[in-house]
């Protein structure tokens, strides 16, 4: 069986009392259910974060992390430096990465082999922006995404791997795709996992949905047969509608 989960990306947001306050407020208070919940802070907190965490089944991510094992890379932080501190998954792939930082395919591919080589676990972000879904390109490049950027990886590698499809004009826009668009998407992408890894591989792994998840739409996302939880953005910065969206699973 599959495991739900509900991840809040914090992007580059809080100060360091402020992630305090939010995490000891899920720690303490959030809803028991069985989704897993992971909470991914910006890198400056992520010590204080596992720390704050230790004992309960709440886990820390961070939101990026580089492809070397380490050296000269003003500004970087290396997967052995995140294993180091307790940080053993990573969010790797969104779109804001990819779009302002230029992470292409091949760079994803690196960093998916590096956090894998350290045995983390990798939330794999991709989705289509407007234009593609208006052209009815939406399945191409949501598949080419897969395929150029995590499709090398063997079959062992799965059991460290989440997919998150986050379709690029529902990211921060209030805009959500329909919960029929995300299964749609959802089915044909464990359907691309099938055909290329095998039944089983596909039937475990979990599928998230990003893209303005808030408490009054995510039941009825999470409802979906294919929607194993969700990549939250806004609605994760604080625990009311965090709580709100974990308890919609
Ligand atoms: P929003 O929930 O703010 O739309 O962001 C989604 C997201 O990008 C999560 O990674």
């Amino acid at each position: 069986m599959r495991k739900n989960i509900v991840a809040g990306n914090w992007k580059m947001n809080k100060t360091l009392p402020q992630a305090i306050e939010l995490i000891n407020e899920i720690k303490n208070n959030k809803p028991n259910n069985n989704a897993e919940v992971i909470l991914a802070t910006p890198f400056p907190y992520l010590v204080k974060a596992v720390e704050l965490v230790a004992g309960t089944d709440i886990k820390i991510a961070a939101q990026n992390m580089h492809q070397a094992e380490g050296g000269a890379f003003t500004g970087e932080v290396a997967a052995s430096m995140l294993t180091s501190v307790g940080v053993n998954t990573v969010i790797l792939g969104h779109s804001e990465r990819r779009a302002y930082f230029h992470e292409n395919d091949a760079l994803l591919a690196n960093k998916v082999d590096t956090a894998l080589v350290h045995d983390m676990t990798v939330i794999f972000c991709f989705g289509e922006e407007l234009k593609d879904r208006q052209n009815n390109n939406h399945f191409n490049v949501v598949e080419y995404q897969l395929r150029d950027g995590l499709f090398h990886i063997s079959k062992e590698n799965w059991k460290n791997i989440v997919l998150a499809y986050e379709p690029v004009w529902a990211i921060g826009t209030g805009e959500t795709a329909s919960p029929e668009q995300a299964q749609e998407m959802h089915l044909f992408v464990r359907n691309l996992v099938d055909k290329v890894f095998g039944r089983e591989i596909a039937e475990n792994v979990s599928i998230l949905y990003g893209g303005s998840v808030k408490p009054d739409n995510a039941k009825e996302i999470f409802s979906k047969p294919d929607v194993d939880g969700g990549l939250i953005g806004g609605a994760a910065l604080n625990a009311t509608d965090f709580f709100g969206i974990i308890s919609g699973i």
